[in-house]
Order: structure tokens, then sequence, then C-alpha cells
């Protein structure tokens, strides 16, 4: 069985996610890390708990999600997963912080790792399965955790809300389209582990998300 920790990152209140079974290995789910004290929660917590991290996975290329991956990455020797098409959003990313007014002060290279959909990635026994969900950024990745009832929904889903549509890449109809087909299709008690806010469950906003409500 997969464990998870999760902490709020960067002036967005992005949430990264921990993600961990008990032999210890672990995955990073959008490093959003913007100082070094945030930096220093991430790296204690793996390292006080004697992780091992296998590589860190970017639900979409967004700087709020992606800020903290060179740090992970030169820390722990490990590599960036995310989905082919989130590529341009990673070329974006630094003129997206100065628009933002964020402390990016490391360029974000590309991921080294392609995750598409329906691909499975393992965390020591336990499995986290890829699910496309693109509208509020291309390339926006889902990761579903069948034995444990989790989705890491990134900025597709949110407790009552869905992701913003207006930024490049963004469309609206694919993404109620993704939620719809891709999320909603999933057991209502699913526990769905957002990208900024607090978590919801897959029954609660079928009848409660005033977006995408069906
Ligand atoms: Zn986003
Ligand atoms: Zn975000």
């Amino acid at each position: 069985m997969l464990q998870i920790n999760s902490f709020v990152f960067n002036p967005f209140g992005e949430n990264t996610y921990v993600i961990y079974d008990e032999n210890k290995e672990c995955v990073i789910i959008d490093p959003g890390c913007s100082a070094a004290s945030e930096e220093n929660a991430l790296f204690g917590f793996i390292d006080s708990h004697q992780l091992k991290p296998l590589m860190v996975i970017n639900t979409h290329g967004h700087v709020d999600h992606i800020m903290g991956n060179e740090a992970v990455k030169s820390h722990y020797g490990i590599k960036v997963a995310a989905h082919p098409e989130a590529k341009n959003d990673f070329i974006r990313s630094k003129q997206q912080a100065m628009m933002f007014g964020l402390p990016m002060t490391v360029e974000c290279n590309l991921p080294e790792m392609e995750l598409n959909d329906g691909e499975l990635v393992q965390v020591g026994d336990s499995t986290l399965e890829v699910v496309f969900t693109p509208g509020h950024a291309r390339g926006s990745i889902s990761l579903y955790a069948p034995v444990e009832g989790w989705v890491f929904t990134g900025d597709a889903l949110f407790c009552r809300s869905i992701g913003r549509t207006d930024l490049p890449g963004g469309n609206f109809d694919e993404l109620r389209e993704s939620i719809r087909s891709r999320l909603f299709t999933l057991p209502d008690d699913t526990e769905v582990y957002c990208g900024h806010g607090e978590s919801t469950t897959i029954g609660e906003e079928k009848d409660f998300n005033p977006y995408v409500a069906v």
C-alpha cells in the first residue's frame, strides 16, 4: 500500500506530494519548491523516512508545479517524467515565472522521460496509472492508484472547481470531457488529491462540482 505526504509550496499554494510504499521507494509529484526552506522541508521528509526517490512526475508543465524540479533532480540524481505534449509549457516556464513575479532563478529543463496514457509507474510493490486529462494545459495527466483508491489530478479537477482554461493550450470543452470521461468514471469513493486546495472524492464532485456535475 502506498502512503502519502503533502506539502503546500510557493506563492500559488501548490500541493506537492511524496508517494511511497513500505519498501521505501518514492516518487515526487509536482515539486513546487520555490525557496530553500521549502526544499529543506521536502528533502527533510524524504531523508528522515529514508526514502529512495525514483523520479519526479509532473502532472503538467505550469511553472508552479515544476519550479522545484531542478533542485530535486540535482539533490537526488533522478529524472523528470511528464507527458510529451507538456513540452511547450516547460519551454515557456521561465517566461511564465517572470510574468507571475515568481522567484525562479534556475532554468527548468525539459523532462527526460515520457509518460503516456495507460502507462504504469511502479513504486515498490505499488502502482500508479497514467490517465491523460488535457484541457487545463497541453499534456496534463492524472495519476491513479487503483489499490489505494486515490487519484492525483494536478490542475484538472479541484474540490468544487476545475482548472483555468485561459492559459496557452487550455480548452474548457476538452477539460470537461477529460473530467467526465476519465475521472468521473473512477469509483465514487476515489480520493481526489488536487494540485491546489483540499482533497475531495469523485462522488462528491459528480454531485456538487458546479462546472462539471453530471
Ligand atoms: Zn496549472
Ligand atoms: Zn497549479
